[in-house]
């Protein structure tokens, strides 16, 4: 018999050659998912990441972005060292320091304060996940002036969650994929809660049971896969929501039980206008409200199981006063003709039949195909359900209905609807994460009201008012943050206003600052509106003196981001590869329906530069400052070990620390236990992650589960195992009406009466977001909006070599007949005009949007310098940002206050209210973008020439095999040009990176722009 070549004995094929030498397991950090990562490492150099497959939030998977993770820790936009401004501010001229004089004069600014007067500290933070330690360390250094960047991206959906169901999306809640027959996904692009979703996604076009429907201007991402795709008009989810709620409501389709049992519609609600208490729950003496019980035609407790509650009808009390079940408010409110579809289907930019087929849509998963379980519970009355029904409709919403000025009343709108279908925390529908639900709203208030030297605040910086005495105001109704969080402007802003911090330091409104503190914010770019107008709040100085209006920056981040060259100290941050962090359930942990988790990033590389975690530097500060929760009673370190140290030992209350597993001396405890020396061992062992999986028998109806209910007070989430009753009419939001109309001890300055009155209405409604009010009939016709790729996250992921080589520009994309009507063609360059100033881009034509609607993608755009890309770079140059257009105050209105472009409950940035009308450039302007900032300085330590082209991991693969580069083409990044370079075998510049051919991109090699539909 002939031998094949194939067969020759002598040859070996090695098919697992050693990659590495050690495997670590940590946290990705990417974008906000936190998936968990195996990190491959040869000699202590990356060489890999692949996804964990035991991990519970990704199971293995791993995005594109957290494959890059790669070349974001060895990005060249790296900071390798402290820097102190020796120019002037925006010059980036810097001289390098050593930490201790950066840390000795960063104490040295602080303590000068803290002995003052604490306010003058504003300490805001960007997308970190170490808030609970940010603002634990803010309130023990005095200051209220504090929060991360909640308010700027998603605030109006938290909040609107927890004060109504006492929970909400992404890391509060997720669709019950398994079940699940009908998922709705409003206004989300794929940067939040990536593979989670893509995930369910997937299951649900693998099971074939569900329908998936996506509410979006845009059909990029998520919406491209749909089932069906509802492309409407922007800020109009609200009414869209609230008309399907019409079609339910008259169809009489709702889940009666679910209301009876779990929700305050019985609750009988006061109706005498002009009384101090119209509006408020009817209540007992011992505070408890009542219902109607019709059997004893009487008011009793609601919480009375044997009462038959009414849910219409109007009753009169004993004391004569007349009240109607909150559901009789709420079924009047929406069954109006004002919200029938045949009312607002032009509004919303859809045909009224599509909205009647969606509410019935809704109703027949709802009731006719209803998942049953046989899993026994009880309930907080101690009933026993031998089964567990639920309604499969289940719904996932974000930033794209939540960065509207009408946003708050959108997302309390969307949760009405899923209480109203029963579809809460039921098989099939939404599902809480731990630690929610929690009450309704969750107990901290913020603190801050007394501010006094040297003195830690009362509590949190931030929390939930439960009505106007919890503001935090000063006796003229004045706000006594910085930011104007918790005022009379914003009474309900949960997550404060980091998008309003600048513009007021700079403007002394309502006070100065001395110290700006900022961590992980490109605040100098893309994470500001009016970009122009917050680089001279930067840069302005008091006349008179000489002096910055806003006197001290301290900054800390990774990388030379846009911000830096305007800050005056820099402390440079590590990589996620490089230090410890803790995702914690006291802040946002990695919970799921099923139970809760959290999880930790331990260091896999050494830092090869002078750079600390911001964390560690954090707790530092605090002991130079001395203060209390950082120091002993003689003034030593209180965490000597670091943020490891405080990771394991600190407590926030007795027994509950950041982190939930192993706890006790053993690390036989959950939730509660003393401190374990060996914790961060135990999670490094499992992972870096800890999960509990609950009983089946806690998994649904956590809301008024005995079993949940009691597992979660022994946790020391909730303070009783009373049951969590939804709050489909929110007597708190009444509580700010009335203090409006002139009740109570509070009640907001003159000017601001009729705002309160208008927007703090008990049920949710609808109103046209206020800029597109502002500015109509100025002829600003279109709106604009951002979304973001899935490939990047921020202006970390668009900085990234790998990624950039998907993406290194935004197009501006334009409909075809919205393009027809302005005279524009595809790749024509347009202005972008809004009423606050105008930008060029590049223009695409495509079908898959709002017709009324124009978009790109978000934060591409950069400024020449910055994030160490040549100046020719394509982000900054043919890349935009729409943030130079978006002005960060509204037009004057109201009695001439010129309020900050946000929602007035909560002061969420208004981000997506931005109205524009497009202007074909002349073809003299084509070519490059406008506005066009200066380049930004390289900073010290940099190196003066980057390579065209970075290349990472070739020594490591020809280690280890050597034939590898014959037949493997490297991946490669260009350093500075959108040209796509190939390969050269062989040819290497003798610095490791691989020489670009040609300049010109070959025929063969694919456009790598992202094509109108989203695909790349
Ligand atoms: S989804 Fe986010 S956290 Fe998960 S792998 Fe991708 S980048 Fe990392």
């Amino acid at each position: 018999m002939v031998k094949s070549p194939f067969e020759t004995p002598e040859e070996h094929v090695d098919t697992s050659p050693a990659v590495a030498d050690d495997v670590k397991q940590t946290t990705c950090y990417m974008c906000a998912c936190r998936c968990g990562i195996n990190v491959y490492l040869k000699d202590d150099k990356v060489r890999y990441i692949e996804g964990n497959p035991d991990h519970p939030v990704n199971k293995g998977i791993l995005c594109a972005k957290g494959s890059a993770g790669i070349m974001q820790h060895n990005s060249p936009a790296r900071l390798s060292k402290p820097l102190l401004r020796v120019g002037e501010r925006g010059s980036g001229e810097f001289k390098e320091i050593e930490w201790e004089e950066a840390l000795g004069l960063a104490s040295e600014w602080l303590g000068s304060i803290r002995t003052s007067d604490p306010r003058k500290l504003a300490f805001f933070t960007g997308r970190d996940q170490s808030q609970s330690l940010t603002g634990w360390w803010a309130a023990q250094f005095g200051t209220p002036n504090f929060a991360a960047h909640g308010g700027f991206c998603s605030v109006n959906m938290a909040a609107a969650g927890l004060y109504t169901i006492g929970g909400s999306f992404w890391e509060f809640g997720e669709p019950d994929w398994d079940h699940t027959r009908y998922f709705m996904l409003f206004g989300v692009a794929e940067d939040h809660d990536s593979n989670p979703i893509k995930a369910g996604l997937g299951k649900l076009k693998t099971l074939g049971q569900a329908k998936f429907v996506s509410v979006n201007p845009v059909k990029t991402g998520y919406s491209a896969i749909a089932d069906e795709w509802i492309g409407l008009r922007p800020g109009t989810d609200g009414l869209f929501v609230m008309a399907l709620i019409h079609e339910l409501l008259k169809a009489e389709k709702i889940d009666w039980e679910f209301l009876g049992r779990y929700t305050n519609a019985t609750w009988l609600v006061i109706d005498d206008p002009g009384a101090e208490d119209d509006g408020l729950f009817v209540r007992n003496s011992e505070g408890a409200a009542l219902c109607w019980d019709a059997g004893r035609g009487a008011a009793v407790p609601a919480a009375d199981v044997s009462a038959n509650a009414a849910v219409v009808g109007r009753y009169t009390l004993p004391d004569g006063r007349v009240a109607v079940p909150s559901f009789e408010l709420l079924a009047k409110r929406y069954l109006d003709p004002s919200y029938a579809p045949e009312a607002v289907a032009e509004q919303i930019g859809l045909p009224v039949d599509t909205i009647k087929r969606i509410a019935a849509e809704l109703a027949e998963a709802a009731f006719e195909k209803e998942v049953v379980l046989d899993i026994p519970w009880t309930d907080w009355a101690g009933r026993r359900h031998e089964r567990m029904v639920g309604r499969p409709v289940s719904m996932h919403a974000m930033r794209g209905i939540s960065a509207h000025s009408n946003g708050f009343h959108t997302c309390r709108a969307i949760h009405l609807l899923q209480v109203l279908l029963g579809s809460i925390d039921c098989p099939g529908g939404f599902g809480y994460k731990a630690p929610y639900p929690k009450l309704i709203p969750p107990s901290p208030l913020p603190a801050g009201k007394s501010v006094s030297p040297n003195t830690p605040i009362a509590g949190m910086p931030l929390g939930f008012p439960l009505g106007p005495d919890d503001l935090l105001v000063d006796d003229a109704g004045q706000p006594l943050r910085l930011d104007k969080a918790y005022s009379w402007d914003y009474p309900l802003a949960a997550h404060g206003l980091m998008h309003m911090v600048i513009h007021n330091a700079w403007a002394g409104d309502p006070y100065p600052v001395d110290v700006l503190m900022m961590y992980m914010a490109n605040m100098g770019w893309n994470s500001s509106m009016n970009v122009q107008g917050t680089l001279s709040y930067l840069t302005d100085k008091d006349p008179e003196t000489g002096d910055y209006k806003i006197p001290k920056i301290i900054y800390s981040d990774a990388y030379y981001s846009e911000m830096v060259p305007y800050a005056d100290l820099i402390l440079p941050d590590t990589t996620y590869l490089e230090r410890w962090d803790c995702i914690s359930l006291l802040d946002r942990p990695i919970s799921s329906a099923h139970g809760p988790g959290d999880a930790i990033r331990q260091p896999v590389c050494k830092p090869d530069r002078d750079v600390r975690p911001f964390q560690e530097v954090l707790i530092d500060l605090g002991v130079r400052l001395g203060l209390p929760g950082l120091t002993e009673e003689d003034g030593s370190a209180k965490y000597p070990g670091g943020y490891p140290d405080y990771i394991v030992n600190h407590e926030r209350s007795p027994g509950i620390g950041p982190l939930a597993g192993w706890r006790g001396a053993d690390g036989e405890q959950q939730g509660t236990g003393s401190a374990n020396p060996d914790q961060l061992q135990r999670y490094i062992e499992n992972g870096c992650f800890w999960t509990h999986k609950l009983e089946p028998s806690q998994l649904y109806f956590k809301h008024s589960n005995r079993d949940y209910l009691a597992y979660a007070k022994q946790m020391g989430w909730i303070p009783t195992e009373e049951p969590i009753t939804m709050q489909l009419y929110s007597e708190i939001l009444q509580k700010f009406r009335l203090a409006a109309r002139g009740h109570g001890k509070n009640q907001p300055p003159e000017a601001q009466r009729a705002r309160i009155e208008a927007y703090f209405d008990p049920l949710p409604i609808w109103y046209a977001p206020f800029e597109e009010a502002a500015v109509e009939g100025e002829g600003y016709d279109l709106h604009a909006i951002t979304q973001r790729p899935m490939h990047m996250y921020h202006s970390w992921g668009s900085q990234n070599a790998w990624l950039r080589q998907i993406t290194a520009r935004n197009r501006l994309f334009v409909h075809p007949e919205t393009a027809e009507k302005n005279g524009i063609e595809d790749e024509d360059w347009v202005w972008v005009i809004s009423h606050h100033g105008r930008v060029k881009g590049q223009v695409r034509v495509m079908h898959g949007v709002n017709p009324e609607t124009v978009w790109t993608w978000n934060a591409i755009g950069k400024r020449r310098g910055a994030w160490a890309l040549d100046e020719d770079a394509p982000e900054s140059n043919k890349g935009f940002l729409l943030n130079h257009i978006i002005s960060e105050l509204l037009p004057a209105r109201e009695g001439g206050t010129r309020y900050s472009n946000s929602d007035p409950v909560t002061g969420q940035a208004a981000w997506y209210d931005l109205r524009v009308r497009l202007e074909r450039c002349d073809p003299a302007e084509a070519s490059v973008t406008e506005p066009l900032f200066d380049p930004v300085k390289r900073p010290p330590g940099a190196p003066r020439e980057q390579p065209a082209v970075l290349r990472y991991g070739a020594d490591l693969k020809g280690q280890d095999n050597p034939r590898s580069d014959d037949h493997l083409p490297a991946q490669e990044w260009i350093g500075n040009r959108h040209e796509v370079a190939r390969t050269v075998p062989g040819v290497a510049d003798g610095r490791g990176n691989q020489k670009r051919e040609a300049a010109a991109p070959a025929p063969s090699v694919p456009k790598t722009e992202v094509t109108p539909e989203g695909g790349v």
